[in-house]
């Protein structure tokens, strides 16, 4: 499709990386990435944690304007997508511009939950997904004196952690018994609940947010819990979970569950329509089921499938999902998924460390480590080699990734 034209609606992680893949696989056609956010497209994992202590967002843009002028790429920034005609295959944007494509793209992302908690719409209660949201949050952490965070996954620890940094008295309320509870291990839970509360930040597990209290003058002076206790502060992060953007596409007529459905290859219910990274669910290549990921590498790994798919070079999306997450000196890794282990086996090989090697039917489905690059890199090159690993084999190296990735 050499002489066509790419629409890609999204220019977060996953846009950006579709616009320039579609480039260095040499699509020669026209490509148009519109993003409703202003500027250039930015990275967003040092929202949550470098760029609240160093303020610096020109840092955080993969390219500068040049790259998109020299690789002719079209940038809409400023710009909604609101709706999509797929028998006369235009996207219409928020002011009503009709925009041709040959294949459309969809990058949409997702969006923050907001949790059934009355009064949200206090002053000092801040939710963080963009570079605007981050921004606030940071000017608003430096005049705040005791900061709650409601909701213990990833981004509310890595705030957490920051917060604390900042001599800032923390909080942190979640409803599950352990903290991350959708994405790790018990033993990485309860890793990471030493660290914080040896940092200082209070961890309330178990506990609900009823209500935000109001001081009198509109702003928030604290919350209330589903059991009547009452916690003093005076600044309120939500970081209660994210739902996937996927209205455009359900409007559109395109399969939706959680998420917009893409087969192997990320091509949606329409041939002519794509959807990769957080806004879309497909089929794990290991266990089968549908996931939904939000991760930079899923994002960024589906837009590389996509553009080989385009350029001629079509091959299901197989790659070894893995993540990380930064608090403090602290950084966990996961490579694979474990939702469906039914064994675990959790090593400690240094001070502060961790290793939970997860198993399914006697074979390595995934690895979290804490402060263990290389057992890390070991668990990526096993998962991807595609050959089964036998918990047995592992054992006889003494669960020493390294040596057996090494030995194999
Ligand atoms: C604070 C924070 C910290 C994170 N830290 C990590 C981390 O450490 N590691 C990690 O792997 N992941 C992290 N993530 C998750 C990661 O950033 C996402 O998984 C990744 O950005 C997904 O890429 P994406 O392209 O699917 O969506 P996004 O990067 O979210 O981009 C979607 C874009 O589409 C735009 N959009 C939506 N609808 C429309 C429309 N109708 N018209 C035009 N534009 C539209 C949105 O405004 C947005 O700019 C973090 C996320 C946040 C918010």
């Amino acid at each position: 499709m050499s002489s066509e034209r790419v629409v890609i609606v999204g220019g977060g992680h996953g846009g950006f990386q579709m616009a320039a893949n579609l480039r260095s696989e040499g699509f020669a056609g026209a490509i148009t990435l519109i993003g409703e956010e202003p500027g250039l497209p930015y990275q967003r994992p040092p929202l949550s944690k470098a760029f609240l202590k160093d303020g610096d967002a020109a840092r955080l843009h993969f390219r500068p304007q040049a790259f998109f002028d020299t690789n002719n790429i079209e940038l809409m920034p400023g710009t909604r997508v609101s709706r999509i005609n797929r028998e006369a295959r235009h996207v219409t944007t928020a002011t009503g511009t009709e925009i041709g494509y040959d294949h459309l793209v969809l990058a949409t992302g997702s969006r923050n939950v907001r949790p059934p908690v009355a009064n949200l719409h206090l002053e000092n209660v801040l939710s963080l997904r963009n570079l605007a949201d981050a921004a606030d949050l940071r000017a608003r952490l430096s005049a705040a004196r005791h900061v709650l965070v409601i909701g213990g996954g990833f981004i509310g620890m890595e705030f957490a952690a920051v917060a604390s940094d900042f001599g800032v008295e923390v909080t942190v309320i979640e409803g599950a018994d352990r903290l991350m509870a959708r994405t790790v291990s018990g033993a990485v839970s309860k890793h990471f609940l030493a660290l914080h509360e040896g940092r200082g930040t209070r961890v309330r597990l178990g506990r609900f947010v009823s209500e935000l209290l109001d001081d009198g003058t509109g702003r928030v002076a604290g919350v209330r819990l589903s059991d009547g206790t009452e916690i003093a502060g005076d600044l309120v992060l939500i970081a209660a979970g994210v739902a996937p953007n996927s209205e455009l596409a359900a409007e559109a007529g395109l399969s939706v569950s959680n998420g917009i459905d893409v087969d192997t290859l990320l091509r949606t219910s329409d041939l002519s329509i794509s959807a990769l990274g957080d806004c879309c669910n497909f089929p794990d290549p290991v266990s089968g089921n549908r996931v939904r990921l939000e991760s930079v590498q899923a994002a960024t790994d589906h837009a590389r499938t996509i553009a080989k798919r385009l350029t001629g070079k079509p091959a299901p999306y197989t790659a070894v999902p893995w993540f990380w997450s930064d608090q403090s000196h602290f950084k966990l890794q996961i490579a694979g998924l474990g939702s469906g282990a039914d064994e675990q086996v959790a090593l400690e090989p240094e001070a502060g460390g961790l290793v939970v090697i997860n198993f399914a039917a006697g074979r390595l489905i995934s690895v979290e480590t804490v402060n263990s690059a290389a057992a890390h890199m070991s668990a990526r090159r096993l998962l991807a080699s595609g050959r089964p690993v036998a918990q047995a084999e592992l054992a006889a190296h003494n669960y020493n990734l390294v040596d057996y990735a090494r030995a194999v």
